[in-house]
């Protein structure tokens, strides 16, 4: 991504990339979007995402890509446009239940138009497990306390960094 680029710091970035991707002519796109053919060229040779170009290709072909990918945008932004139309008469209602479930799909709506711009990476979550609730971490922090009982004040101590319930000797 470049810095200099106008068509990187474009908010309609996501937007351009699918139409340059999908194969329409510098001219067209530039028309459209109100930019310089010359800056889509230069935004084509060096910054266009190579997974966009890739899923574009191979899910819709060159020519549909960017339909597909325009058409669903569109089509939910205008959803979500009726959807917080109807939150408002829920909030007018005071229909807490009719509220919340508009909200959700407004969250929802939105969650999938992030995704189809890349915005979200949907790759699994890497599970954190606390090392410190482990069987084996809190057997070792009680033979430590046991150790330490000859010296009161560093178990005291130790049972304060490590969190544990100081056992009174
Ligand atoms: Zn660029």
């Amino acid at each position: 991504m470049g810095r200099n680029c106008t068509i990187c710091t474009s908010p309609r970035r996501h937007a351009i990339d699918a139409v340059l991707a999908g194969g329409q002519s510098l001219a067209a796109v530039g028309h459209k979007y109100k930019v310089s053919p010359d800056a889509l060229r230069r935004h084509r040779a060096a910054h266009l995402s190579p997974a966009i170009v890739a899923v574009a290709i191979q899910k819709y072909g060159a020519e549909s890509a960017l339909s597909a990918y325009e058409g669903t945008v569109t089509r939910l932004e205008s959803l979500i446009d009726r959807l917080e139309g109807l939150l408002t008469v829920a909030e007018d209602r005071k229909s807490l239940m009719g509220g919340a479930n508009v909200a959700r799909e407004i969250r929802s709506s939105l969650e999938l138009i992030a995704r189809l711009r890349g915005d979200l990476d949907t790759r699994p979550v890497n599970t954190t497990i606390n090392v410190l609730t482990t069987p084996e971490f809190t057997g070792v922090v009680s033979c430590l306390i046991e150790a330490l009982a000859p010296w009161p004040q560093a178990r005291i101590a130790a049972a304060q960094v490590l969190d544990v319930e100081e056992v009174v000797p």
